[in-house]
């Protein structure tokens, strides 16, 4: 668990963070939101202390983060940034085994653990292991920042805009591994977006914040049903209801089983897609969709129908 009490920070005149308070379980994926110049960036970096706090205590796991060395404290925290920061001189497997290098593990367990990794973002280690980073797209290196933050199997993972430069198809893909990965590796983690959509659909708690303070701290549903005040509601936007079906995924809706052959040419979704981008498929004129599971395979199909319970 992290716990922040009264984080200030100030630049000369410039209060960045106020008085912040803020816990977040273990486990959890915290999303930090808020406009432009609020505070989130400097409040994330506060965490590893790639920040000093002007003042307040911030504690992870019960321990003070400001006795710990902050050197050691950033490599015990996973960190991934918006353009993956890979080191280009590298390549992909050594960029993955860089902490644990510098953690000391022995040659033939840190390329063991940096296949691990790799793996686990769905990058074939034999494919790309060798290769150097401009040698694979945005999202590819995207999932190497990723596996790269993973591999010393921090307890705490701190994400800042990490899906921002990259189209939005492979950024809704990017989501949902998140969210595969976050279900097996369970690891708190605090994600720094400008997207309430994005926030909507990663954060078990979104934490949105004003002129350095936080302004509403609470799960994506009750934030959406029940904002603060106007401000968060301004921010949240037009048409909750809508922006609420980002929590879930097309496999909640469509009806299970082998798609009649009539459907052969329907465009097809995958069933960990969300369920609010395959609503705008339909809604865009595509009358039925084909869900797929991971490995291809048709499971189910969607049509306009089977969200007529949302109504
Ligand atoms: P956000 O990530 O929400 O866009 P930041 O955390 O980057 O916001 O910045 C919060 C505030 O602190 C802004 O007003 C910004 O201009 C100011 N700030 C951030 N870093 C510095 C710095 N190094 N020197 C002076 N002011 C800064």
């Amino acid at each position: 668990m992290i716990r922040l009490n009264q984080i200030d920070k100030h630049y000369e005149q410039v209060v960045a963070l106020n008085r912040v308070n803020l816990e977040i379980e273990h486990g959890k994926l915290v999303v930090l939101i808020g406009p432009s110049g609020c505070g989130k960036s400097t409040l994330l970096r506060v965490v590893n202390r790639m920040i000093e706090p002007s003042g307040g205590q911030i504690l992870i796991d019960g321990k003070d983060a400001l006795d710990i060395d902050p050197v050691l404290l950033r490599r015990s925290i996973g960190y991934v940034i918006q353009s993956a920061g890979l080191f280009p001189h590298l390549t992909i497997r050594e960029n993955v085994a860089v902490v644990p290098h510098l953690l000391g593990w022995s040659k033939a367990r840190r390329l063991d653990r940096a296949d691990e990794m790799l793996a686990l973002v769905q990058l074939d280690p034999h494919k790309f292991g060798n290769r150097y980073p401009k040698e694979l797209s945005g999202g590819q290196q995207q999932r190497v920042g990723i596996a790269r933050a993973l591999a010393a199997d921090p307890a705490v993972l701190l994400m800042d805009e990490p899906f921002s430069a990259v189209d939005p198809i492979t950024r809704e893909q990017l989501q949902e591994e998140l969210l595969r990965i976050q279900r097996d590796v369970r690891k708190t983690i605090v994600f720094v977006t400008h997207d309430i959509d994005e926030a909507i659909r990663l954060g078990d708690k979104i934490c949105l914040m004003r002129d350095g303070a936080v302004v509403q701290y609470a799960d994506p549903d009750t934030m959406l049903r029940h904002p603060a005040d106007a401000f968060t509601a301004q921010f949240i936007g037009q048409e909750p209801e809508l922006k609420r079906l980002g929590r879930h995924n097309v496999g909640d809706f469509m009806r299970p089983g082998t798609p009649e052959p009539s459907l052969a040419g329907a465009e097809r979704v995958g069933q960990a897609s969300s369920a609010r981008s395959a609503l705008s498929k339909l809604l865009g004129g595509q009358s039925s969709l084909i869900v797929v599971d991971a490995s291809g395979a048709a499971v189910g199909h969607v049509s306009l129908s089977d969200f007529a319970a949302l109504a």
